[in-house]
């Protein structure tokens, strides 16, 4: 290891960013969010990232599964153990209203989620863990593309990219948190997530002669409200569980009874048993909305999104090296898991690993992720590419020792 950049004092892996590379790291984020691309539209971004990564000697693979660009480290040893870090690279469509100099050049596309941040941050990685000097094994980086539309990582495990891989890290930038905090938790982090469609047919008809039609509208609201009932009244108030009606479509003009309606939603759960338990109950009350109201309804679940489970092994390798890079106080719990869905669940599916969330609340700013306004302190990323190096590194030497 080159002891000027890597030091390795009282057990500790601390790896040294100087000014310019800080620099170049939040340059990188701000590249990123003044040009975001939609899922699967990465172009550009991918091209950005493979450039700069060229810039500073590092080589990379563009063009798989779409935008996903791939570096591989330490590939003197094919057969020694792989651990990968993972960042996401898409935005979404949403209209940026933070005022920032550097806001996005793309009307109607913003990164309103902080993958920005988690670009420049694997960036970072990419640089520490190169000059790091001879590495005890392999590690790949992913940048993935389509993580909002959940897609992304899928296509990546389908494609075979993780199959020479033994566990897989990856972090989060939240503002719920202060910069300088680190989430770091076993289990359960991130819901299962079940969108679903319904759609409803009656019989259109005049307004002012509802006893010749069946009422789409009607009986599409009363399914909404009646759905309601499927958390409050069926399901344990221990479990969190959430489902949501998103959209609401139906009908054409005030003097029309709308023959159709269309409803999209999605189930969230933490818990398997809970989780089929509120698809039944879904599934019973969309087919008793037909008999009720003598229309034909039909509901369809999408392919969803398994829950992030993080394995013990891969949550206390994440811990450890988390102290490497904030103070051990500041190494803490999420608190309950989150609602929210992450696509990393099915690399998790697939091999063993961990995500943590990255603090990065910003002292005035609070707009939530997914807003227009949403923004987040800079000085998270050089925390987040100091974990990811670390976390790499400290499976490589410890986590293969111990299975
Ligand atoms: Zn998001
Ligand atoms: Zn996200």
């Amino acid at each position: 290891m080159n002891s000027s950049l890597l030091a390795i004092n009282n057990n500790r892996i601390a790896f040294f960013v100087e000014d310019d590379l800080r620099d170049w790291i939040i340059k990188i984020r701000r590249h990123v969010h003044q040009y975001p691309e939609l899922s699967s539209e990465e172009f550009k971004t991918a091209a950005y990232i493979q450039e700069q990564l060229k810039i500073r000697g590092i080589a990379s693979s563009g063009g798989i599964c779409g935008n996903a660009v791939i570096v591989e480290l330490g590939k003197h040893n094919p057969k020694s153990p792989c651990v990968a870090l993972r960042a996401d690279m898409d935005a979404l469509p949403v209209n940026e209203e933070t005022g920032l100099p550097f806001a996005s050049n793309h009307p109607g596309i913003m990164h309103a989620c902080g993958h920005d941040g988690h670009v420049a941050m694997l960036m970072g990685a990419a640089v520490l863990l190169d000059r790091a000097g001879k590495l005890p094994g392999r590690i790949k980086l992913i940048f993935q593309p389509s993580e909002e539309l959940g897609n992304g990582a899928s296509m990546l495990v389908n494609d075979g990219i993780v199959d020479d891989v033994d566990a897989i890290f990856s972090g989060h930038i939240d503002i719920h948190f202060k910069t300088g905090e680190i989430t770091v938790n076993q289990g359960i982090i991130c819901a299962y997530s079940d969108p679903f469609t319904i759609s409803i047919r009656g019989r259109g008809g005049h307004a002012a002669r509802p006893h010749e039609a069946t009422d789409a509208i009607v009986a599409a609201s009363s399914l909404v409200t009646i759905i309601q009932t499927l958390v409050s009244r069926e399901v344990d108030p221990n479990k969190a569980e959430v489902i949501t009606i998103g959209s609401f479509h139906a009908g054409t003009l005030h003097n029309v009874i709308a023959s159709e309606a269309l409803l999209q939603g999605t189930v969230r759960s933490i818990d398997e048993i809970t989780r089929l338990r509120t698809i039944d109950g879904l599934k019973r009350i969309v087919q008793s909305i037909e008999t009720m109201y003598d229309v034909y309804a039909d509901l369809v679940f999408e392919e969803g999104l398994p829950a992030v489970i993080n394995s013990k092994r891969a949550a206390e390798i994440a811990a450890i090296a988390a102290k490497d890079v904030v103070p051990a106080d500041k190494v803490i719990s999420q608190g309950f898991p989150s609602l929210g869905g992450e696509d990393f669940s099915f690399y998790l599916q697939r091999l063993e690993g961990c995500m943590v969330r990255f603090g990065a609340a910003l002292p005035t700013e609070k707009a939530p992720a997914h807003s227009s306004g949403f923004d987040f302190d800079e000085n998270c990323l050089e925390l987040g590419s100091r974990w990811l190096a670390s976390t790499a590194l400290r499976w490589l030497e410890q986590g293969k020792t111990q299975s």
